[in-house]
């Protein structure tokens, strides 16, 4: 880091404060030549990137996800609210595993995954999204799966 003024890179450290809101730290530093002092703000990059079927990268957007998240549980029992819930979940989970990297298929395994757990026309929608299934039979097997799996938790309990 370098003087705004002089560009010089001797600088001193003043105070740090941490400020909740942002989630950022707040420095007060001076330079070492030219005495002149100016504020720094240090924040976590929250970045990963998200390869996508057609091999080009993006940067995630939390909105894009809570966007599909919403058109899938559109007419379901999952609520707006759980679907911001959920959404955040599952981006502070892969931010705190570092994942720097994620394809759009894993994301999407990911999403449906916890969709699964609450709501099986949810879990139906964005797997269409995002499986592409080409024909009704990969649909068909796909709702197969899930019943499959309620049978046994029925036997279960
Ligand atoms: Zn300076």
């Amino acid at each position: 880091m370098k003087c705004p003024f002089c560009q010089c890179a001797e600088l001193k450290v003043l105070d740090s404060r941490e400020s909740t809101e942002t989630n950022a730290v707040r420095r007060r530093r001076e330079c070492q030549a030219c005495t002149k002092r100016f504020t720094t703000f240090e924040t976590i990059e929250l970045t990963m990137q998200i390869h996508k079927r057609d091999g080009r990268y993006e940067e995630f957007q939390q909105k894009k996800l809570i966007d599909g998240m919403i058109a899938a549980c559109r007419h379901t029992t999952i609520s707006h609210e759980h679907v911001l819930a959920l959404a955040s979940q599952i981006t502070t989970e892969l931010m705190q595993r570092q994942v720097k990297e994620i394809s759009t298929t894993e994301l999407g395994e990911i999403v449906m995954q916890n969709f699964l757990k609450l709501d099986t026309i949810a879990y139906i929608r964005f797997a269409c999204v995002y499986r592409r299934f080409k024909n009704i039979e990969e649909l068909l097997a796909a709702i197969q799966s899930i019943q499959a799996k309620d049978d046994s938790r029925n036997l279960d309990g």
